[in-house]
């Protein structure tokens, strides 16, 4: 299976990459959706799409708004925004909110809970969604999505142990798609901020035993290849990329 790095990002787009967000075409499954959602119509695969929200912080919800230009506006059988309760309220009640947004758009809305059924892959298999709270001022949704064979997880935005308890859920998952908004010892600012730097992103996977590591959500005024040097890092786990915007990672 594929997914697609439409935003890689966090926090505001810089002239790389798009804020958070990420297709997985062949089941029309979106993870967040951040101004990198303005590319989801070059890579719609599926009738409709399913938008999973981490959380409700712009960097990865004002996307929804660009939907309209794909879908239209009556679309309510095509759209469906899962999240936690207070996220869709947020993004119901604010982004939407007519001073804002002045075309109410009909998407369904699905409360997320612990798990959930999604699509059937082009194997024929559906797959299940677990998610898990994450450390993030205002809270943060991690999730886990397996079909036969295939499972991949997405951490965003948190700040990262090596001692977290989401470690468990992820673990073993052919890819990991994890929030470094910082280089490596940033420890401070990470906690300050709720995000994690690349060292302890590290060290989680490694925990995890997850297959490869993709590191995303990398602070948008730190530009330079030099930046998130991974030399020293790719001793510990051999497969670690940062994100770059359009990628596509196999899993
Ligand atoms: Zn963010
Ligand atoms: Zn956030």
């Amino acid at each position: 299976m594929q997914l697609v790095c439409l935003g890689t990002t966090g926090f505001h787009p810089n002239a790389r990459r798009q804020t958070a967000s990420f297709v997985i075409p062949e089941v029309g499954v979106v993870l967040d959706a951040g101004t990198g959602l303005f590319r989801l119509a070059d890579y719609l695969a599926t009738d409709g799409v399913d938008i999973f929200l981490s959380h409700a912080h712009l960097d990865h919800v004002s996307g929804l708004t660009y939907l309209v230009e794909t879908f239209g506006v009556e679309a309510h059988d095509r759209v469906t925004i899962h999240a936690r309760s207070e996220v869709l309220d947020a993004v119901r009640n604010h982004l939407f909110a007519p001073a804002i947004f002045p075309v109410p758009p009909g998407y369904q809305f699905a409360e997320l809970g612990k798990s959930c059924v999604l699509p059937a892959n082009n194997e024929g298999k559906t797959g299940t969604l677990t998610t898990f709270p994450l450390t993030h001022p205002g809270g943060s949704t991690g999730m886990r999505l397996d079909w036969p064979g295939h499972s991949l997880a997405y951490v965003t935005d948190t700040t990262a142990s090596d001692e977290a308890d989401y470690i468990d859920t992820i673990r073993g998952a052919d890819l990991l798609v994890h929030e470094a908004n910082f280089p490596a010892s940033y420890d401070q600012m990470a906690e300050l901020t709720g995000h994690s730097c690349l060292d302890k992103v590290v060290a989680v996977a490694q925990a995890a035993e997850v297959g490869r590591l993709v590191i995303t959500h990398v602070d948008p005024l730190l530009t330079k290849e030099e930046d998130f040097d991974l030399t020293a890092f790719r001793k510990q786990l051999a497969s670690i990329t940062i994100a770059e915007d359009l990628d596509v990672q196999e899993f």
